[in-house]
């Protein structure tokens, strides 16, 4: 009596737990005309971003950058970013032609955590003293002599602009929490600390990190109007024709393009698929109620998502045996251990086993070991199926989305006449994740239809932030 009665209600558990995965599999559900309502919204903000000041929840920042690096640039040039997780240093050697670039030097650290929520003395002190660490290296011979350093600096956060080298942060995002800081110009706070330390450098240009890859993208092939991260955080910024960005008006003397910074990030709609544990999620973050998009999309969040559904099958049953206290702290389980069991390709998932003992949950069998991949699968997929409709929106609007994918009976010469256009992408997320990004292939086809990759090139630019806005500041120059 007591076996059977245990093997019932194991089984019941066991029932439990499948009924939380169908529910998240329900929840997570992006069939492709969802994708294409998702596709519209997107449009639809846009304009309405552009038209006037806080129109949408995308903000279309303009960037005061009217140029891209044509591929003729010389000289030498710094570059500095700021990301979400890493900080960049490197130097590069522009020798007038496109084939001419040498990416000199290239230094990457992990952000100390402590320096997220100190103080901007604390972190602009830390941002100098590493680029004259950085500079020391170099010895004499690298910089000619009382001829200042031109720096770039690549901030990965929204700013508001009043010109390409100035600009006030206009919140954080993705855990950073240095609240005197908002309201701050970025470019000046640099340069401030560097002429502190007295480094004979001169913050050239503040630029987003999409507005980096795009200034790469572009170098190397002006088919490039599009550019995307995928990273800790996401966004995409895109070349605009000045007459279209309506709120604007009279500021903008110059005609012809500018590119904008969407901070797509922020983009909310009610097409976008949300499930409960999206919602914990924001309201437990440190920016609620703020950059819906993001929290779906973008390597910050996806581990936090997996490890919610997790914790939630361990406390609804005991297939995970005794409930680890370790499951239940907030972002534990990061994006690369989802995308390494996502992957695993071992018989026995031991990768899979692995992570998961390092959370706390020693020795479950392989049945549970391939319930956590496919818990991984659902939420990866749909980030990759919805970036895709986040691009495909971009698309949209500029007119480069072959006519909203009704290629069937198409003819050939009508695709011919399709511009090319090619989609600059980075990004840790995007670079390290194949999952992630064939699911946002697969959908980006479904979306636009087969004949898609003739007209639509997306291309991974990386390093692209950080070299892409050391070659605006050298198409500033000449
Ligand atoms: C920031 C953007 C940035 C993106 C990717 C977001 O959290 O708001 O400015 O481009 O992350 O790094």
């Amino acid at each position: 009596g007591v076996m059977v009665r245990r093997r019932v209600k194991s089984r019941r558990k066991w029932r439990s737990v499948v009924e939380i995965l169908k529910e998240l599999e329900e929840g997570c559900d992006t069939p492709v005309g969802r994708l294409r309502q998702v596709v519209d919204a997107m449009a639809v903000e846009m304009h309405a971003g552009l038209a006037s000041e806080g129109g949408s929840k995308l903000k279309m920042l303009l960037t005061f950058v009217h140029h891209l690096p044509q591929g003729t640039e010389k000289g030498t040039y710094y570059a500095l970013h700021l990301g979400g997780t890493y900080f960049r240093i490197l130097r590069v050697l522009l020798g007038g032609e496109r084939s001419y670039l040498d990416v000199q030097d290239v230094e990457r650290h992990p952000i100390p955590s402590h320096l997220m929520n100190s103080t901007s003395e604390v972190l602009f002190n830390f941002l100098a003293f590493s680029l004259e660490r950085f500079i020391e290296k170099e010895g004499d011979g690298s910089s000619s002599q009382g001829v200042k350093r031109e720096l770039a600096f690549t901030f990965s956060f929204p700013v508001k602009h009043s010109s390409i080298s100035s600009g006030v942060l206009i919140k954080w995002t993705k855990g950073f929490e240095i609240s005197e800081m908002v309201g701050k110009d970025i470019a000046e706070c640099l340069q401030v600390a560097l002429n502190r330390r007295g480094l004979d450098m001169h913050v050239a240009v503040l630029v987003n990190d999409t507005v980096g890859a795009l200034s790469l993208g572009y170098y190397h092939d002006p088919d490039t109007v599009v550019a995307v991260v995928f990273g800790t955080g996401s966004n995409a910024c895109y070349l605009e024709r000045t007459d279209a960005i309506i709120k604007s008006q009279g500021l903008l003397t110059t005609s012809g393009s500018m590119v904008v910074n969407m901070e797509w990030g922020n983009f909310w709609s009610s097409h976008l698929p949300r499930t409960s544990y999206d919602i914990d999620l924001d309201a437990e973050s440190s920016n609620p109620n703020d950059m819906g998009f993001e929290k779906m999309i973008s390597g910050m969040y996806l581990g936090d998502i997996v490890r919610r559904v997790i914790l939630r099958m361990s406390q609804e049953s005991d297939i995970f045996g005794p409930s680890s206290s370790l499951l239940s702290e907030p972002y534990v389980l990061r994006t690369n251990s989802v995308s390494a069991m996502h992957e695993d390709d071992t018989p026995e998932l031991q990768e899979v086993a692995r992570i998961l003992k390092d959370l706390g949950v020693a020795e479950v069998p392989l049945k549970v070991r391939k319930l956590v991949v496919k818990v991984c699968d659902v939420v990866t997929r749909r980030a990759g199926r919805l970036a895709a409709a986040g691009i495909a929106g971009i698309l949209k609007k500029i007119g480069r989305d072959g006519g909203g994918g009704i290629t069937s009976g198409r003819s050939r010469s009508e695709i011919q006449m399709q511009k090319r256009t090619v989609v600059a992408v980075e990004g840790g997320l995007y670079m390290n994740y194949t999952m992630f990004r064939e699911y946002m292939e697969e959908a980006l086809v479904e979306i636009l239809g087969e004949d898609v990759s003739q007209y639509v090139v997306v291309k991974a630019m990386e390093d692209g932030s950080s070299i892409g806005s050391a070659l605006l500041v050298a198409s500033l120059q000449s």
